[in-house]
């Protein structure tokens, strides 16, 4: 058997456009505030991405780009600028910050209404307490998004989850859970890990080890979902060893390709949802 690729670049070009109708209909478009403290080239080139996929469809990116020893105060002090600012509907601030900075602190700063990348405990408390209302961090609605467009009802459906961390494997556990899924969250210190993988019917790896994942701990006709983002000899993979695990899973995404450009994607929804409540007198 060879799996069939779900293919997150065209899923994401497909959800784009239906966003960009949305965003055409709007009186102003909605505008997206992203934070950058410092040079990290990974982040750089990650922001300019979400700015050129924002503008795309129509909506506002503005990049506030910061010198590395910005202190803490003057960060705050932007947040607090453009939680006040009703033109700005979503911000986010690009992660690892400079070691000086409390991220938690920057990041509870944040107004849930416009933390659109769901990092914040009020978000994160409602997501945990099955609350539609929750702000739901990109990558976990963007596996969420991937199965159930290739699988439709995930219910009583086994997920394993490798990773435990706050951006991805908890919130991905939480919406699992809240879908109806029986959910196993794995992490470093798992014991028999192949054994508890192979018992899944949704295997989901997030825990940035390459090609970790072999095709014995895949349960045949399994859907496999990679998050991980690794480097071999520069070139780039998952968590998954593809080439073994496709012989054996039903559907699997692919690195690249898979859940990198609907992660995106799913931050730019996250930011319209907040436009529209922010407009409708919704949330404040
Ligand atoms: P973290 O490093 O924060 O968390 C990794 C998790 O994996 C931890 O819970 C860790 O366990 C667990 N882990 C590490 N090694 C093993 C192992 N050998 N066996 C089992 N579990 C293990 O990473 P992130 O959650 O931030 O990211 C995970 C991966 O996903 C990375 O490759 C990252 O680049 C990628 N990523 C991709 C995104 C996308 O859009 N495609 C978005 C975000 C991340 P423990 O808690 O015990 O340390």
């Amino acid at each position: 058997m060879t799996a069939n690729i779900i293919d997150g670049k065209l899923m994401a070009q497909e959800l784009r456009e239906q966003l960009a109708q949305k965003v055409a209909h709007l009186p102003t478009p909605p505008h997206l505030a992203v934070i950058l403290v410092g040079n990290d080239e990974a982040s750089i080139i990650y922001d300019r991405n979400k700015k050129k996929a924002a503008e795309a469809i129509g909506m506002q990116c503005t990049i506030h780009h910061l010198d590395e020893n910005t202190p803490q105060e003057e960060l705050l002090q932007l947040i607090h600028r453009l939680n006040t600012d009703s033109a700005v509907n979503g911000i986010i601030v690009q992660m690892p910050l400079p070691k000086h900075f409390n991220s938690e602190q920057i990041i509870e700063s944040i107004d849930h209404a416009k933390d659109v990348d769901g990092f914040g405990i009020y978000n994160i408390g409602l997501l945990h307490s099955n609350d539609s209302s929750a702000m739901v961090a990109a990558t976990p609605q963007a596996v969420l998004y991937m199965l159930q467009q290739t699988l439709g009802n995930i219910a009583g459906k086994h997920a394993v989850i490798i990773g435990r961390s706050n951006i991805v494997g908890r919130p991905l556990a939480s919406l699992l859970l809240n879908n109806h899924c029986t959910v196993t969250i794995a992490h470093s210190k798992t014991v028999n890990l192949p054994q508890i993988a192979a018992s899944a019917d949704i295997l989901v790896s997030a825990c940035g080890v390459a090609k970790l994942v072999k095709k014995e701990w895949i349960k045949p006709g399994a859907t496999v979902i990679d998050v991980g983002i690794n480097r071999i000899d520069g070139k780039l993979c998952g968590d998954v060893d593809f080439d073994e695990a496709k012989e054996i899973a039903e559907y699997i995404t692919p690195v690249p390709g898979g859940v990198g450009p609907m992660t995106v994607t799913m931050l730019l929804n996250n930011t319209l949802r907040a436009y529209i409540e922010q407009n409708s007198g919704l949330k404040k």
